[in-house]
């Protein structure tokens, strides 16, 4: 059968032939020796869990450093054109370029195919050094807005002529007072935009909606910035009750009940949405947040919040389940269908080509990608073999130097027992 392209069909849901072509970007530093752990995880689980009747035919597409040494670029055009052109794709991680051009690879290919939500799930797996006493209680996922807010790269130096020009425009608008200190001041500039909010918030309500989950909560700092993260929070609450009408049940309906009918009645009203299955979708301060990651970190199970708050978010949650090394990552454009699902740590150069280190990052994202795909037995069968390899203590060094009695295994070996206990199954 021939391989064939993953399309977005017209009703919004993804076309997966059963030989999709897939791109991949294997990563520099660390890359190859993950990518090439993962990749032969993947195709283990798939093979299995569908007995050869479904399989990845993978296509090469060439970032970072590999891709400057063979074409003097970066990110060459082509690659932009491969991951536009078969929607989904995968890459381990990349160099950063230093000086000029290019500020980050990451970043380009976000603001190239729009991936709006960076999608981040933080779970526990057994056996897995955490810090905190109760690792399994942390089970939620992550909608990081990923194309606004401070992050967009709208910065002025100080004593650049931009920054003056800025300033003398925050004067004549009657901002000038705010600034402490006009003559040394850098500026960066935050946009939020009501279409930007109302499509994150969207998504993580579908993505809700669809596992079947709780709550979505949207976490913000609008005490403080009222127009931005406050705009997030009231964009996110109306997209909820004008889209999803009865599927929700919002902390906004709940006030309005207690300012019409008292507490009691906003109460009873917020217990009979929940007794009938519909979503809660509630707000909660960014700051307290990461207070709740590690007090109620129960409570949560989807989060919308913005660029820098979820970047903070991400990597907080992610080390209170011991995931940093492993905690994988995606973004995603649920319009278009563009998604690239990415290790999320780095290069890690100095063990280059040593054959030592966790590929379960990348691993996970790869998991993500099959769970995007549909494609869900060979998934479940990664996810719960990983477990079973953690579980019996057969780890890579990272993990080892943080357990007892743990066996020591190279990467590739990691993915061997990996693939021994999908068999096994
Ligand atoms: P890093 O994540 O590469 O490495 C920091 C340390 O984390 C390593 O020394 C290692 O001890 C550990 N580590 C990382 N990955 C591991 C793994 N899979 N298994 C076990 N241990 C692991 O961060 P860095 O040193 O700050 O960055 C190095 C390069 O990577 C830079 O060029 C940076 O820009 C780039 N980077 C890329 C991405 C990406 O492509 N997504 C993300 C972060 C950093």
């Amino acid at each position: 059968m021939n391989s064939q392209k993953i399309t977005m069909g017209a009703d919004g849901i993804l076309n997966v032939p059963d030989h999709p072509i897939i791109p991949f970007i294997e990563g520099d530093g660390i890359g190859p020796d993950v990518w090439t752990a993962s990749k032969r995880v993947l195709d283990a689980a798939v093979e299995i869990a569908y007995k050869g009747k479904r399989r990845i035919e993978w296509k090469e597409m060439l970032a970072g450093e590999k891709a400057f040494n063979q074409t003097g670029q970066w990110l060459p055009a082509e690659t932009l054109d491969i991951a536009r052109e078969y929607l989904v794709s995968i890459k381990g991680p990349l160099t950063t370029p230093v000086g000029g051009g290019i500020r980050s690879l990451n970043v380009a290919m976000r603001q190239e195919l729009d991936l709006y939500v960076c999608l981040r799930p933080v779970k526990w797996y057994k056996g897995v050094p955490s810090p905190v006493v109760h690792p399994e209680k942390v089970n939620f996922v992550i909608f990081r807005e990923n194309t606004e807010d401070i992050y967009a790269g709208i910065e002025y130096a100080n004593g650049s002529e931009e920054a003056k020009k800025l300033l003398a425009f925050i004067n004549e608008i009657g901002g000038g007072k705010k600034v402490r200190f006009p003559e040394s001041s850098a500026f960066g500039i935050k946009p939020v935009s009501k279409d930007g909010s109302e499509r994150l918030v969207r998504s993580a309500i579908k993505y809700a909606l669809e596992h079947k989950l709780p709550t979505v909560s949207i976490v913000h700092k609008g005490n403080i910035m009222k127009f931005t993260e406050g705009g997030f929070k009231i964009w996110g609450y109306e997209v909820a009750e004008r889209e999803f009408g009865d599927k929700v049940f919002t902390w906004e309906q709940w006030e309005r009940i207690k300012k019409a009918d008292g507490e009691d009645a906003a109460n009873a009203a917020l217990k009979n949405a929940k007794a009938a299955g519909k979503l809660i979708v509630n707000d909660v301060i960014a700051d307290n947040f990461l207070q709740q990651i590690l007090l109620a970190p129960q409570d949560y199970s989807v989060i919308a919040t913005l660029n820098l708050n979820g970047d903070y978010i991400s990597d907080a949650a992610a080390a209170a389940v011991g995931g940093i090394g492993i905690a994988p990552g995606a973004n995603i454009n649920y319009i278009t269908g563009h998604a690239v699902f990415e290790a999320t740590h780095g290069t890690a150069p100095r063990f280059a080509n040593t054959n030592t280190m966790n590929p379960s990052s990348l691993l996970l994202s790869g998991v993500m990608m099959l769970e995007y795909m549909g494609w869900l037995e060979a998934a479940r069968s990664i996810e719960e073999a990983l477990a079973v390899t953690i579980m019996r203590k057969r780890v890579t060094i990272d993990f080892y130097n943080l357990m007892n009695d743990a066996t020591l295994l190279k990467t590739s070996e990691f993915a061997d027992e990996i693939i021994k206990n999908i068999q096994e199954k």
